[in-house]
C-alpha cells in the first residue's frame, strides 16, 4: 500500500515514510491510495481477539512490516490495556456504549498512541536513527503520547502544555513521569499558543530536518489506522448485525473518520452520528455544507473544544472525488476567509452522517440521568455523545456511542453533576502526591528550540 497527500504534491510513499511524516510537505494530510474492500472477510473476524482483529485490519495498509514484527508490535500494544476485551461494549438501557478508556491514560487515545509509541521504536531501531517528538496538549494527547513513548531509545518527546490551565489530574499524569527521555513543557500562554509554537517550529524545515521533528498529533495516519480496528470490534460484539449506527463525540474529526474509513472498507455502519459541545462549526457544516469558523467556548467537554477540525480534509478530499486542486482550492479559501461552502443537490448532502450539538446544562442532565437511572458513570465528552444518541437513535437499528474518556479524569464536572458521588480511578489516585518535573517556559520559539538542541 502507499501513499498520497490530499494536495496531490506528495505520492508514492510507504507506511513507513508515512509514518515519520506525519503532515505531508506539502501542507496536506496522507492517506493510502485506495481503501480495501472487506465486506466478504467478516464472518472470518468475528471470534477474533482484538490483537488478531487488530492485525488483520491494520496489515492491509502497512506492507512494510514483517508479518511477525506487525504482530509483535500490536501485541505489546494492547498488552497495557487493563481489560481483557480492550474495547468492552456495555448495554445501558438502549445504547450501546464502546468503553474506550482502559489504557494508560484512561482516554480513547491510548488507542493509537500505544501503537504509534511501538512503531516508532521499530522504524527507528531498523533504520538507527533518531527522533524528537514535538507536541502541544490541552490535556488527553499530552498524557498518552507521553504513555506510548517513555523510556524508549532513541526518542526524545517534549510536550507543551497551556501553564495552569490543564486539570491538575491532567498535568499529574503528565509531569510524574520522569523517564528521561520526557520534557514536560508548561508555556506561560494558552493552549492557542502552544499550537502556534508547534505550527512554526514545524514549518521551519531546516530545523526540523536537523533535529528530526515527527508529530504525534492526529494528522498521523498511523493514529487513525489504529482507531478504524474498534468500529470493527464493536461490530463483533454486537453479534454483527445486518447494520448499525455508531455515535461519535467530535473534535478534531479523528475518531468519526476512522468510522468513515471503516464504513468505506464494506463495515456496514449506517449512519455516522457526530455529537459536538457548543463548539458546532462540524454540526453546522452537515446540515448546510458551509464550513465557517467560529469563536472557541469553553464548555465542560474541553478535549471537544475545538473549532478547526484537522483531520476534516481527508474527509473532504473523499467527497471532493479525491482532486487535490478542488480540495487546495477549498482549504484556501478556508484560510483567507474563514469560510468555505460544498455544493450539494439533495436536502441532506451527506446521508452517512447525522450532526447535533449539545449544551453545557444537557451534559450534566445526561451524566446524571445515567448514574440515577442505570447506576452508569459517564465522562462528560461520552454525555454529549449520548445526549445525541438518545434523539435520533432508530429503534430498529442497534446504536453503539463510544465512551471516549473515564470519568474520573474530569472529575471537577463529574462533581458538578453529582456532587455526592465520588469518581475516583486507582491509576490517578496513586500519582497524587508523586514527584513531579516540568520545565516553565515563555511562549518564545528560540527558546523552545534551544531546549531541544541542549537536551540531544
Ligand atoms: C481527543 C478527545 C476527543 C475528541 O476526539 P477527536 O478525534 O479529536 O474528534 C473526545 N473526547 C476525549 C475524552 C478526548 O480526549
Amino acid at each position: 500500500m502507499k501513499y498520497q497527500s490530499t494536495r496531490g504534491k506528495v505520492s508514492q510513499l510507504t507506511f513507513k515514510q508515512a509514518v515519520m511524516m506525519g503532515l505531508a510537505s506539502d501542507g496536506g494530510l496522507l492517506l493510502p491510495e485506495s481503501i480495501p474492500d472487506v465486506s466478504q472477510c467478516l464472518p472470518e473476524f468475528k471470534n477474533l481477539t482484538y490483537a488478531q482483529l487488530a492485525y488483520e485490519v491494520m496489515s492491509l495498509y502497512i506492507t512494510d512490516i514483517e508479518e511477525s514484527e506487525l504482530k509483535a508490535i500490536i501485541n505489546k500494544s494492547y498488552a497495557t490495556f487493563s481489560h481483557p476485551d480492550i474495547v468492552p461494549l456495555r448495554t445501558i438501557g438502549d445504547i450501546n456504549i464502546l468503553e474506550l478508556f482502559h489504557g494508560p491514560t484512561l482516554a480513547f487515545k491510548d488507542v493509537a498512541l500505544q501503537f504509534l509509541g511501538n512503531v516508532f521504536e521499530h522504524i527507528l531501531k531498523e533504520s538507527g536513527s533518531r527522533v524528537n517528538i514535538l507536541g502541544a496538549t490541552s490535556g488527553d494527547t499530552g498524557s498518552a503520547a507521553i504513555a506510548g513513548v517513555r523510556g524508549k531509545d532513541n526518542i526524545d518527546v517534549y510536550i507543551m502544555f497551556p501553564e495552569g490551565k490543564t486539570s491538575p489530574l491532567q498535568e499529574l499524569q503528565m509531569t510524574s513521569v520522569l523517564d528521561a527521555n520526557v520534557h514536560n513543557i508548561g508555556i506561560n500562554g494558552s493552549f492557542d499558543d502552544c499550537q502556534s509554537l508547534l505550527k512554526t517550529i514545524f514549518s521551519d524545515l531546516e530545523f526540523k530536518d536537523s533535529y528530526q521533528l515527527a508529530a504525534v498529533n492526529s494528522v498521523n495516519w498511523a493514529r487513525v489506522l489504529a482507531q478504524v480496528v474498534y468500529y470493527f470490534s464493536a461490530y463483533n460484539q454486537l453479534g454483527q448485525p445486518k447494520k448499525f449506527d455508531v455515535c461519535v463525540p467530535t473534535g478534531n474529526f479523528g475518531n468519526v473518520l476512522a468510522g468513515y474509513i471503516a464504513k468505506q472498507m464494506g463495515l456496514p455502519i449506517a449512519r455516522l452520528i457526530i455529537a459536538t459541545n457548543s463548539n458546532d462549526i462540524l454540526a453546522r457544516f452537515f446540515r448546510t455544507g458551509i464550513y465557517e469558523r467560529g469563536d472557541v467556548n469553553f464548555t465542560h467537554s474541553p478535549a471537544m473544544d475545538i473549532q478547526v477540525a484537522s483531520n476534516f480534509e481527508r474527509y473532504l478530499f473523499y467527497k471532493l472525488d479525491q482532486n487535490a486542486d478542488k480540495l487546495t482550492e477549498f482549504m484556501k479559501k478556508f484560510s483567507e476567509t474563514g469560510r468555505a461552502e460544498l455544493r450539494f443537490n439533495s436536502e441532506r448532502f451527506d446521508r452517512d452522517f447525522v450532526a447535533a450539538s449539545v449544551s453545557n446544562e444537557e451534559t450534566i442532565q445526561t451524566v446524571k440521568k445515567y448514574y440515577e437511572t442505570f447506576n452508569y458513570l459517564v465522562d462528560p465528552h461520552t454525555a454529549v455523545g449520548i445526549s445525541v444518541a438518545e434523539k435520533v437513535i432508530d429503534a430498529d437499528v442497534p446504536l453503539v456511542c463510544l465512551s471516549t474518556a473515564h470519568p474520573a479524569k474530569f472529575n471537577d464536572v463529574m462533581a458538578q453533576a453529582l456532587p455526592s458521588v465520588e469518581v475516583t480511578h486507582p491509576s490517578l489516585e496513586v500519582l497524587k502526591g508523586r514527584e513531579t518535573r516540568k520545565i516553565v517556559m515563555d511562549a518564545d520559539i528560540e527558546a523552545i528550540k534551544s531546549l531541544i538542541k541542549e537536551t540531544q
